[in-house]
């Protein structure tokens, strides 16, 4: 079978070449940590995961500093591998550990745990857009008028979207249109990981729904996940983003034991929740959620004056929230 690899560099601002690749399944996918420093004037990154690609070893790594995540080609040698307490000892400074050790603070919530808001220093809020398991083709809407509102201002536009196994499975032309306008540099996206299956019961408490049933496979729901996001050519963020947003205090600190920062909401537009300066809003773009959609529109058409002088911006969720913790 012919496999196609396409194989781009990419600078990334932590000045290291990330290899992103399409077509391939990662083999012997795993959670491994250790400490990446090239060359004596770099600083230290931390490798999150291991993979083989048409037999060649990589690395999944982040910058600790930037919460940048990378794909690339694994040295020669050897490296050291870490528990992640060795992490949180060698990495203890940095905003990486220093944000998901804030987090776990407020992990005992059923939903919606986690960091949920962050402080700007300019006017504007950090867009999350979900896409869940759905038979409904993406919500294009909101990504062509995010694009034509902030054109100015804000270009490329920045955006996170958690993205579960089953949608990508489901949607190859959805998802090639979303990596068009990515190559095309209208838009910047972080893909936060949001399960594979995203089960979720009508009839089960919260307690015993989406990753709480008890016969979810939290590893596989993770790197499932993450092997579909590079087999697809997406580098994986070190975030997620719980189902439901329903978590509790035992799985979300199992979770940070993958080297993920959780990720909740405080403007859950669909459930009436409100928009502030700062807050992480959620909207749903797999064509489940028309009400929240219609809720956004009409929130940056409320904001279009000031979005057109660039006064109210969607910012960047990695440096939002590495600018608060610094
Ligand atoms: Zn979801």
């Amino acid at each position: 079978m012919l496999i196609k690899i396409f194989i781009s560099l990419l600078l990334v601002s932590v000045c290291l070449c990330s290899v992103s690749f399409k077509n391939s399944w990662p083999e012997e996918y795993q959670v491994y940590f250790a400490v990446y420093k090239p060359d004596w004037k770099s600083e230290k990154k931390l490798i999150l995961r291991k993979f083989l690609l048409e037999g060649k070893g990589y690395f999944l790594i982040v910058d600790p500093n930037t919460l940048n995540t990378g794909i690339i080609l694994a040295p020669e040698g050897s490296t050291q591998k870490l528990s992640w307490e060795s992490v949180n000892r060698e990495f203890k400074d940095s905003p990486y550990i220093r944000l998901i050790n804030r987090s776990i603070k407020n992990s005992s919530n059923l939903q919606d745990a986690g960091i949920t808001h962050v402080m700007p220093d300019q006017k504007g809020i950090d867009l999350t857009i979900d896409l869940c398991p759905s038979h409904l083709p993406l919500d294009k809407r909101i990504f062509t008028s995010i694009i034509s509102e902030f054109e100015k201002f804000d270009h490329p536009v920045p955006l996170a979207i958690s993205v579960s196994g089953l949608w990508m499975e489901k949607h190859h032309e959805d998802l090639e249109w979303l990596k068009r306008l990515v190559r095309e540099k209208k838009m910047t996206v972080e893909w936060i990981n949001h399960s594979f299956h995203h089960r979720v019961s009508l009839r089960e408490p919260l307690k015993e729904n989406f990753l709480l049933e008890k016969s979810t496979n939290i590893s596989e729901e993770i790197l499932d996940t993450e092997r579909e996001m590079i087999e697809e050519g997406l580098v994986p963020s070190c975030m997620f983003r719980f189902p439901g947003l329903v978590s509790d205090k035992s799985l979300y600190e199992k979770v940070t034991t993958f080297g993920l920062l959780p990720i909740g909401t405080d403007a859950w537009l669909a459930k009436g929740q409100k928009a502030y300066d700062g807050s992480i809003v959620l909207i749903h773009g797999n064509g489940n959620e028309p009400v929240g959609v219609k809720d956004f529109l009409n929130l940056i058409k409320n904001e279009g004056p000031k979005v057109k002088e660039g006064d109210w911006l969607l910012f960047d969720l990695r440096q939002s929230l590495t600018n608060e913790i610094r």
